[in-house]
């Protein structure tokens, strides 16, 4: 199947999640070319603010693997992937996503990331909206988390 056609089934499902009072994001995720799992955006649902589409459609094709690596697959978003999700891709080993509307589309419909980029694109410690302090602190006697995990994993 071609890229258009995923595209184009992440597109009806964000139409569908519109319908159910939903915000417009569907999310295909697949392996070998084929769909291993699905998701669209579920914060209205849900309540929870991290239940975006694209990682809904990585915990589901987690589950459906059995494995927090998801080396090797695609995604194809309905919408530009937001800096969290985008992350999420990186750290499950996805190789590729594609979107079919951009953050530009979204912007006059307040559906855009862009902002959030441009933010993340400064040090950590130069973010305007967002304090991120390193304080280095160890627990005087307690064992040093770090060296109890590698420990543990041999
Ligand atoms: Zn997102």
């Amino acid at each position: 199947m071609s890229a258009e056609r995923f595209l184009c089934e992440a597109i009806d499902l964000a139409r569908d999640n519109v319908r159910r009072g939903g915000r417009p994001f569907g999310a295909v995720l697949v392996k070998d070319g084929k769909v291993i799992a699905t998701g669209v955006n579920e914060i209205g649902a849900t309540g929870d603010p991290t239940t975006h589409a694209e990682l809904q459609a990585i915990r589901a094709a987690s589950r459906a693997l059995g494995s927090p690596r998801l080396d090797g697959c695609v995604i194809y978003a309905s919408g530009h992937p937001c800096p969290m999700c985008l992350a999420a891709m990186h750290l499950t080993g996805i190789t590729e996503v594609t979107y079919a509307y951009s953050n530009e589309d979204g912007e006059p419909y307040g559906l855009s990331t862009a902002a959030i980029y441009a933010e993340m694109a400064r040090p950590v410690a130069e973010h305007r909206t967002l304090k991120v302090a390193y304080v280095p602190v160890r627990p005087e006697g307690a064992e040093d988390i770090y060296k109890m995990w590698k420990a543990a994993a041999g």
